[in-house]
């Protein structure tokens, strides 16, 4: 009976104690006395600030892990933060494989699960087993059918997949990372455009197609194909309305670097035209039924009498092979391959890139192999504004909404609204190959992407030009100098006209709304324009220069549009234009037309 009332008596105060907050340090671990498990958050850092993570735990297994706060980015951090959670409870081990193109957030996940573990008193070395490889075994061999398969899943391959899917044909789209977007969903800027209705509504009448042709020919220093060019420019405002279309509207109009010009059309809400266009696109592929296959590899063509007919892929289970009427290449540059750009500029060896992991030039290999030509491959374009730690690319248009770029002595050095390589060889001559990008908060309060830099710490920040020169660790003569370089520099948006380097564009407002920021970047890889030689039909030419059958090409795998420079803004535009194009000259090819 004693026992009994022992037992009851222990059993009650269990339950009342049962589970009782621990408070850890700053963490709060509630530990439950019933099952010996523990909950606690802990923080790891990610692209975009704070990764906070809820364990929960006991001495030898892990139970649980969310995600419960982050501002990873979406449709790249944001694939890390559905999968390592999961992965981690399911191997009880925190070295799971990271997500490939999301590692930065991947490592937040663990290094947050790491944290909450030791708040929460328990050993997190027990969590750390090496999770053995997935048996490689056969992978089970797999035929798939369909009217025109496309390889890449960015912004040419899936403006590409609506387009054919809208003419009627059965699409279906690979793509080797775990998430769609390639370095499309990078894109920061807006896409150009001419002669569209946007323009017209805010009565822009001196940017039109002829303009944006020569404009694209200069900036690409006159050895773009201007067939290719003529082509982009004619069918741009076309574009517009397409995209208008499938709900991705871009209003807001906007001068571009090395232009004169306004043709950049951008996201009304202040959004980076990447993410936005590439959800809406991938929007749209779910809503056509499009099969998006993701974690597959294409590795090579399968050609037929002299035709394109398919690729054969593998995801981890898999191998395909994927039958087609027609196949379009849409795999984007090889910015992120340094072997390959290397073979082409030594020089490059050691640069820091923007270019997201799967940019690795694997469409220029395949077609390659069946015989198509290339083009300017050496073409390989630093981007100016570049934050060195992380390769992350500090938007275009902080400049064309007024920002300018001032060196370690606190002077700006050229005209900021050049084109990339100018900026980007300006840069390079100056103290220590750097310099800082300004702006004020009236930008902030306008570019979203602005918000973002300083949520992620990039920035320093002041409320007068003498407090931030210091935050940006000028000293001396340098700190009187950045005052003197903004009052002159206000004083010229104010004249409308900048005596010092002769910018004429991007200075409808100064720089005088406290606080203030400075970026320090430097240029990195961002572009390559060389790769597939194609026709204005995005035909993949042969080394002859004829045709590959069945063939076609769009986007960064593409080369000639951009010459030797690309002008911000004409990537988006490459891509839907020639995107639709090879969607409809791959739909028609496969219907036998
Ligand atoms: P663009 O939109 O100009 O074509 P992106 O870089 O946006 O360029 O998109 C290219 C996409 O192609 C990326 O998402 C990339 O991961 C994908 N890709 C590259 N090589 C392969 C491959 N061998 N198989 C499947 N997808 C690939």
């Amino acid at each position: 009976m004693k026992d009994r009332k022992n037992l009851i008596g222990a059993l009650l105060a269990l339950g009342l104690c049962g589970i009782v907050a621990v408070s850890l340090g700053a963490q709060v671990g509630l530990f439950n006395f019933l099952s010996g498990k523990v909950t606690a958050s802990g923080v790891g850092q990610g692209i975009d600030g704070d990764v906070v993570v809820s364990v929960t735990a006991d001495a030898s297994t892990i139970y649980d892990v969310s995600v419960t706060a982050h501002n990873e980015t979406e449709g790249i951090g944001t694939v890390a933060v559905a999968e390592i959670p999961g992965a981690i409870v399911a191997a009880n081990s925190i070295l799971v494989d990271s997500v490939a193109g999301a590692t930065v957030t991947s490592d937040a996940i663990k290094d947050g699960v790491r944290a909450a573990l030791e708040s929460a008193g328990l050993d997190p070395a027990v969590f750390e087993k090496e999770v053995a490889a997935v048996e490689a075994g056969e992978r089970t061999p797999e035929t798939l059918d369909c009217d025109v398969v496309i390889v890449g899943a960015g912004g040419a391959g899936l403006t590409a997949a609506v387009q054919a899917t809208q003419n009627g044909a059965k699409v279906i789209v690979l793509e080797k990372m775990p998430m769609v977007g390639g370095n499309s969903l990078k894109a920061t800027g807006g896409m150009n455009a001419a002669d569209t209705k946007y323009q017209a509504a805010l009565g822009i009448t001196d940017s039109g197609v002829q303009e944006f042709i020569e404009d694209t020919m200069n900036g690409g220093h006159g050895i773009n194909d201007i067939d290719l060019v003529t082509t982009m420019a004619e069918q741009s405002s076309d574009a517009i309305d397409w995209l208008a279309g499938i709900g991705a509207e871009l209003p807001k109009v906007a001068a571009t670097g090395g232009t004169v010009h306004k043709y950049l059309h951008e996201p009304e809400d202040g959004s980076a035209v990447g993410s936005f266009l590439v959800a809406k696109l991938n929007e749209k592929c779910q809503e056509l039924g499009i099969e998006v296959m993701l974690n597959t590899e294409a590795t090579e063509l399968i050609m037929a009498d002299g035709k394109a007919a398919g690729v054969l892929a593998h995801d981890a289970q898999h191998d395909y092979t994927v039958n087609a009427g027609a196949v379009i290449l849409a795999t984007g540059g090889f910015g992120a391959n340094f072997e390959m750009m290397t073979s082409y500029k030594p020089e490059l060896a050691g640069a820091v890139t923007t270019n997201h992991a799967g940019a690795t030039g694997d469409g220029i290999t395949m077609a390659e192999a069946v015989g198509a030509d290339t083009v300017d491959m050496e073409q390989i374009q630093l981007h100016p504004t570049v934050y060195q730690e992380t390769g992350l690319l500090v938007s275009e248009s902080v400049r064309s909404m007024g920002g300018i770029l001032v060196n370690a002595e606190g002077k700006r050095f050229t005209n900021d609204m050049s084109t990339r390589d100018a900026v980007s060889n300006a840069e390079l001559e100056q103290t220590g190959s750097y310099a800082y990008i300004i702006f004020d908060q009236r930008i902030v309060d306008d570019l979203k992407s602005t918000q973002k830099y300083i949520a992620s710490g990039l920035t320093v920040q002041a409320d007068t030009y003498e407090e931030l020169a210091k935050a940006m660790g000028l000293e001396g003569d340098a700190v009187q100098s950045f005052v003197t370089t903004m009052d002159t520099w206000n004083a010229a948006v104010a004249a409308g006209e900048d005596a010092e380097f002769g910018r004429d564009n991007g200075m409808d407002d100064d720089l005088s709304k406290a606080p203030y920021y400075a970026i320090k970047i430097a240029p990195g890889i961002h572009h390559t324009m060389g790769g597939l030689r194609i026709d204005t039909e995005t035909h993949v030419l042969d080394t002859a220069g004829a045709a590959i059958p069945g063939l076609f090409a769009a986007g960064e795998v593409t080369g000639g549009v951009h010459g030797g420079n690309r002008i911000g803004g004409n990537a988006v535009c490459d891509f839907v234009v020639f995107g639709r194009i090879a969607g409809n000259g791959a739909s028609a090819f496969a219907a036998g037309d």
